[in-house]
């Protein structure tokens, strides 16, 4: 890839992450969230990993990097990025479903504490919606586009069928199989805490 088009990608990645820190699609959720999850790693990837949301092991740093090594071996490839198909977090909150709020502002503070309850965050991480999964995944399309690598990784049964679903593919999407679209390979697997390179391998 040249300069010229290097630096074209980091200019419309970080143009898409301005709109994404002022997107305000999920009423709800964005409230309880200080900053949506980006993504991560080479601008220039050969492969890009795609998680549902930031959760407890994406959040592990030593996780990701042993997942990243694993899949630069099983993959026979250097750059890797990551990203997600969600940006913001949704949480169970007893505070937050027990008032009745108006304000449109945050109701975290940069400490992440409440400002409801002037106590810690305690919501409790839970998977999205599919009407939260498709307000966000039009940023997920826009990253894979922009930075177009050759294969694109997608982790579970929902990425996999809501970005092959993106892409046209419209038959019945089973993991560990491989889809091509757009000049590139999208490799459906389980989640990332059960990466098995054997599985991966006769796909690539
Ligand atoms: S989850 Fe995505 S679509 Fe919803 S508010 Fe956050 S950035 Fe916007």
């Amino acid at each position: 890839m040249t300069q010229g088009i290097r630096e074209q990608n980091i200019r419309r990645i970080i143009d898409m992450e301005d709109r994404i820190c002022q997107c305000q699609r999920c009423t709800f959720l964005a409230k309880c969230v200080r900053k949506p999850s980006m993504g991560k790693g080479e601008l220039e990837p050969d492969i890009i990993l795609v998680f549902e949301y930031d959760n407890q092991f994406t959040k592990d740093l030593d996780k990701v990097i042993n997942l990243r090594n694993q899949i630069k071996q099983t993959f026979n490839l250097e750059r890797v990025y990551h990203t997600f198909m969600v940006r913001c977090q949704p949480k169970a909150c007893r505070v937050r479903s027990s008032v009745s709020c108006y304000a449109d502002s945050k109701l975290l503070d940069k400490e992440y504490n409440c400002l409801l309850s002037n106590k810690p965050c305690d919501g409790i991480p839970i998977n999205p919606s599919d009407e939260e999964i498709i307000c966000c995944l039009p940023f997920l399309i826009e990253e894979i586009g922009i930075l177009h690598p050759s294969y694109v990784v997608l982790f579970g049964d929902r990425v996999s069928e809501f970005v092959l679903k993106s892409y046209g593919v419209f038959e019945d999407i089973e993991l560990n199989n491989s889809y091509k679209c757009d000049d590139m390979v999208f490799i459906a697997i389980s989640n990332e805490a059960d990466f098995d390179p054997g599985a991966v391998k006769p796909l690539i």
